[in-house]
């Protein structure tokens, strides 16, 4: 619990929510802005930063609430497709510090388009970030 946390509010119930899941560690709920109707937002009940801050066994619990979630949100909204997003820093968009995953139900034609993407200058250096990437892993 993080006294000065959004999330941490809504999760003890200090600020109301409109809640779809709560079993184990993991906690859902609607976005009160929601990219589309139905739009969720899942996160673990204790307080993490960001993605880097989760402990890598809560993995199994999350993944399977993420699949289960969002198949009940293309469900009940009846959506076609499902985005699965997460920010992380601020420069990222990140602006609640509660680690969190979107799941944005998605509809033929609904004109959303997530990703700007850019091209490498050459085949050179995308072969020198890989490699400074396979370095940083070790
Ligand atoms: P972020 O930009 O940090 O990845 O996403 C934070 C999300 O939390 C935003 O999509 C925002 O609409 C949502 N949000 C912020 N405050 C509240 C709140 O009080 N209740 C609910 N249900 N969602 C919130
Ligand atoms: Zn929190």
């Amino acid at each position: 619990m993080s006294d000065d946390c959004i999330f941490c509010k809504i999760i003890e119930g200090t600020i109301p929510c409109a809640k779809v899941y709560d079993r184990g560690g993991i906690f859902a709920f609607l976005d009160i802005a929601p990219v589309n109707k139905g739009h969720v937002l899942v996160v673990p009940r204790v307080h993490y930063a960001t993605l880097f801050d989760l402990p890598s066994d809560i993995g199994r619990e999350l993944l399977g609430a993420l699949k289960l979630v969002g198949r009940a949100v293309m469900q009940a909204t009846g959506a076609a497709g499902l985005n699965v997003g997460m920010n992380n820093f601020e420069v990222a968009g990140q602006l609640v510090h509660h680690a969190h995953f979107h799941l944005i139900p998605r509809h033929e034609g609904d004109g959303l388009r997530l990703w700007t993407q850019h091209a490498y200058e050459s085949g050179d250096e995308m072969q020198k970030l890989a490699q400074a990437v396979k370095q940083a892993i070790g």
